[in-house]
């Protein structure tokens, strides 16, 4: 078994160093906060008093922080010239693609071998161990950290070079933000048409609107399997989440110079919903503002 230092316990790293410290790993544990760090010794890993302590003889390097300004931060301060060079370094925060690029430059700069390997799933996936990870680095790189993230999910696949991952992340959720705005909208007019609204997701979820966001996530709660409309639009991902990575995608747009209206438009409507006080429900409750006389 490895020496792991796990960096960011939040939501999200608290359970996925609490699977690794399961599956015997000595994980040296590390986040700013008092309560994630007790959470973390309850539950199987070592505190220790800062990051660079973490990563002292570390075979593996792992962060889950909450944007690029903290990842850059902990690794040029923290990381760099303190762990082993034949330590592997693997961030899992979501992050813009430049910072992933650039910090992972920096890190072969320094002598190391870094890979981003953003998320998909949500706490209780963290929790169970079923993450789906998105890697972006080397063969070796992916090979290198593929044992650790297996540990932590169900599913590992390597998106292609520096950054890779990051850019496979926002793009999925691009696409499921807009396909969510454009299935709540489909509903909110079906209703007004008066067509029975579980009729019609029968009929849509087997031709060709059909998407994820129909199909597994229906917004409109009682129609479909279960998801977060049924329990008051509570758990599942929040709007704020949501809205963090579309304003990722806009910024990747811009930087690539690629046209992104329904991404951009998606982004607006987010952003609205958050400012009216949706941001801590999930992303499916964008429901309720597109059709106000809408009454889940
Ligand atoms: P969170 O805010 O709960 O946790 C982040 C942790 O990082 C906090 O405990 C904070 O104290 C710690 N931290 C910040 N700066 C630090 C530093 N310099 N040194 C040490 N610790 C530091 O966030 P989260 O929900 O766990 O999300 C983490 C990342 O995962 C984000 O990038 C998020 O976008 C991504 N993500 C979250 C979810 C989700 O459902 N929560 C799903 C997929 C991806």
């Amino acid at each position: 078994m490895a020496n792991v230092a796990f960096i960011g316990l939040g939501n999200m790293g608290g359970g996925m160093a609490a699977n690794l410290a399961k599956a015997g790993h000595q994980v040296r544990a590390f986040d700013l906060s008092e309560a994630a760090l007790t959470k973390a010794e309850e539950r199987g890993c070592s505190r220790v008093s800062d990051a660079a302590a973490a990563v002292e003889g570390a075979d593996a390097v792992i962060t889950m922080l909450p944007a690029g300004k903290h990842v850059a931060e902990v690794f040029r301060s923290a990381v760099f010239g303190k762990a082993p060079t034949s330590a592997i370094l693997i961030d899992c925060s979501t992050i813009d693609v430049d910072t992933a690029r650039t910090v992972e430059v920096e890190a072969q700069a320094a002598g190391y071998t870094m890979v981003d390997a953003p998320v998909s799933g949500g706490i209780a996936a963290a929790e169970g161990g079923t993450l789906t990870f998105m890697v972006g680095g080397t063969d070796d790189g992916f090979e290198r950290a593929r044992p650790y993230l297996e540990q932590m999910g169900k599913a590992v696949i390597h998106a292609g070079g520096a950054g890779a991952g990051q850019a496979a992340k926002i793009c999925n959720n691009m696409l499921l933000g807009a396909t969510m705005v454009a299935t709540c909208e489909t509903f909110a007019l079906a209703q007004k048409l008066g067509l029975d609204l579980q009729t019609f997701f029968d009929i849509s979820s087997k031709a060709s609107g059909q998407s994820w966001s129909m199909t597994s996530y229906c917004p409109v709660p009682g129609v479909g399997p279960e998801t977060p409309a049924d329990r008051g639009y509570q758990g599942g991902f929040a709007t704020a989440l949501m809205l963090k990575d579309l304003k990722l995608a806009a910024e990747a747009a811009r930087a690539a110079g690629a046209y992104t209206p329904m991404g951009g438009e998606a982004e607006e409507l987010y952003q609205r919903f958050a400012d009216r006080g949706g941001a801590g429900l999930d992303f499916s409750a964008i429901i309720k503002m597109i059709d106000d006389s809408w009454t889940p």
